[in-house]
């Protein structure tokens, strides 16, 4: 078992501020939201949207994978209400505490108390937290195992991570790359289970959930990671969620989507 992989705080803080900078930017701009919908608009904006119904009108068994607490929400928050609303069974599995976040102090159990307030509000079925290192998931030979582990255990029909392929690099994080990682690795040996992946925090998805009718559930479930609500205060907070809402939503015909990669 290698040492802990320590964050080196500084980068870290400097990663979370350029992330939320460029997206409180990006919303302020006239006209920025317009090139980044056309940017990021499926092939056939339709045909995403009646695939992204199709996935949250049925009760399925989830197992939602993410790295960081507040990651679930801001990336898919929309998407997992929706699918607990009409029934679904949402196993939401955290692989770190998010414990550095930014700063010298260890956040970890106030970052875990907030993901499970989220996930009460959400619905979810569990949470459970894996424990590895914050900032150090692409270094950690246990994470493959444990997400192996997790998806035999869980047997999940819909599996959702993030998209290893982060295009933006303000957005660009190692943890959430190394995890999609791993889940397209692990995807192949368990194609014949039947699973669907789907990738979250994607530039260029095939499938839309329209998310306008739980928008205010997506900005309450964000909010519940309150030590996170450090670099935007709450009306930028809404904005900024709204905003990257309405991008992914562009012109198909809903007014908030959150956009999806559908691996299988
Ligand atoms: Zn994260």
């Amino acid at each position: 078992m290698p040492g802990r992989v320590e964050a080196n705080p500084d980068r870290t803080l400097s990663a979370k501020r350029s992330i939320f900078g460029a997206l409180a930017y990006m919303t302020s701009r006239p006209g920025a939201e317009a090139f980044v919908a056309s940017q990021m608009a499926p092939d056939e904006p339709a045909l995403a949207l009646a695939l992204g119904e199709g996935l949250v009108r049925s009760p399925r068994r989830v197992l939602a994978l993410t790295a960081h607490p507040d990651d679930l929400e801001f990336f898919a928050g929309g998407t997992l209400r929706r699918m607990a609303l009409a029934g679904s069974q949402i196993f939401a599995v955290v692989m770190t505490d998010g414990e550095k976040r930014g700063n010298w102090t260890d956040l970890g159990g106030q970052r875990r108390s907030e993901q499970e307030a989220a996930a009460r509000f959400q619905g979810y079925a569990s949470v459970k937290f894996m424990g590895l290192p914050d900032f150090g998931l692409p270094e950690d030979p246990r994470l493959e195992h444990l997400v192996a582990r997790t998806w035999d255990e869980i047997a999940p029909e819909v599996v959702f991570a993030f998209d290893p392929k982060e295009l933006l690099p303000q957005t660009a994080n190692r943890d959430h790359k190394a995890l999609g990682r791993t889940v397209m690795d692990l995807a192949r040996a368990r194609m014949q289970t039947g699973a669907q992946v789907y990738f979250y925090g994607t530039h260029h998805p095939s499938v839309l959930v329209d998310i306008t009718p739980v928008i205010a559930d997506k900005l309450q479930a964000v909010k519940a990671h309150q030590s996170q609500m450090v670099f935007l205060d709450e009306a930028e907070t809404d904005r900024t969620i709204q905003s990257m809402a309405r991008m992914a939503a562009g012109a198909s015909g809903c007014a908030y989507a959150e956009p999806l990669y559908r691996l299988m």
